[in-house]
């Protein structure tokens, strides 16, 4: 573990001593992960979402204006079964915080886990529910869970997300305590946010003890209260992402769109920073054009660009870390090696 001035050290490093701090992140990332990237196959099932966030062109104020979806579990099975004939055993289920995601969700994901015979993890990022919601999935078959905390600081939390930190991180901690993998996030360059700000981020994912962290730098999206905002770095999200992989080293850590989004070859200088997770994307295009996340022109991430990516950076596809071979539940975070390759 790091002390806040080696993080924030790290947070400003450039030239040598941000290649210095990048070979550790991958030194550490070999050690506790193998030449591996784990690739996960994301289903984008919804775009209505019930919550505000100002930098998101999904905002609940824009959800009339915004040309709606809702995807069936029919369709939903149907897109994971082409996420298993690529081969990838890790489905994420994503979409705006809505309720009416839980009955399809409910429905679609007993069906998921018979199409992969067990052996898959179902990975959700849905929003905040009640714990007996969490409870219900989790005893459903659901693996794993996303909930970015975006950030920690609470007054910039309640100023940009409408929502107070505390109810997140309440969610958080009833994921973590149902057995759940769990995953937060932060957005890095958040207008308003502070360099100690991004220290706590970090220091929240050991005090929390989850299992993943995405980093995503704030990326100004067409149609919201942010939309003239000044872009992120990729720097500052690079440093991040490597300061995560020393801080603790044994959590998943992707290398987001935004960050392609943001720079080209941005989601291989991610893999250069220590990350070790990637996500291909399977939404059909008609739903994929409206989900707006960064707006319309948001990169998609194919499968494709995923393997020459990895290649490129000496490394291997492999499939989820939370699987038995045995039992398709999970496993205590690194404690195995490789499960599969998958490419
Ligand atoms: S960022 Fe997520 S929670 Fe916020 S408005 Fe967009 S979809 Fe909803």
């Amino acid at each position: 573990m790091l002390t806040r001035s080696e993080i924030r050290a790290y947070l400003t490093a450039t030239g040598s001593a941000q290649e210095e701090l990048f070979t550790e992140a991958r030194r550490l990332r070999k050690e506790h992960f193998g030449p591996t990237v784990i690739l996960r196959g994301v289903i984008e099932i919804t775009n209505v979402c019930r919550v505000n966030c100002d930098y998101c062109p999904m905002r609940r104020d824009n959800t009339r204006e915004n040309d709606r979806y809702f995807m069936s579990s029919d369709d939903i099975v149907k897109r994971a079964r082409d996420i298993r004939e690529a081969g990838i055993d890790i489905v994420l289920l994503q979409g705006g915080e809505t309720p009416r995601n839980l009955v399809t969700v409910e429905d679609a994901i007993p069906r998921i886990r018979e199409l992969f015979d067990g052996q898959v993890e179902i990975l959700l990022n849905l929003g905040n529910m009640r714990r007996s919601q969490y409870e219900r999935l989790r005893n459903l078959g659901a693996t794993s869970y996303i909930l970015k905390h975006e950030t920690s600081d609470p007054h910039l939390h309640e100023a940009v997300r409408h929502e107070s930190l505390d109810k997140r991180l309440r969610c958080l901690r009833d994921l973590l305590n149902l057995g759940y993998r769990v995953g937060t996030g932060l957005i890095s360059s958040l207008p308003g946010q502070s360099l100690e700000s991004i220290i706590d981020d970090i220091e929240l994912t050991q005090t929390l003890g989850v299992h993943m962290c995405s980093v995503a730098p704030f990326v100004p999206a067409p149609n919201t209260p942010f939309q003239v905002e000044p872009a992120g770095t990729n720097e500052l999200a690079l440093n991040t992402i490597a300061a995560l992989r020393l801080h603790r080293p044994q959590m998943l850590i992707p290398s987001v769109s935004a960050l392609e989004k943001t720079s080209a070859g941005g989601q291989s200088r991610g893999l250069e920073a220590g990350a070790n997770v990637m996500t291909v994307n399977f939404t059909g295009s008609s739903d994929r054009k409206r989900y707006l996340i960064y707006g319309k022109d948001r990169y998609i991430t194919r499968k494709r660009h995923v393997e020459d990516l990895t290649r490129a950076s000496d490394l291997h596809t492999r499939g989820s870390v939370f699987l038995t071979s045995e039992t398709g539940t999970g496993t205590p975070l690194g404690a195995g090696g490789e499960r599969r390759r998958v490419s």
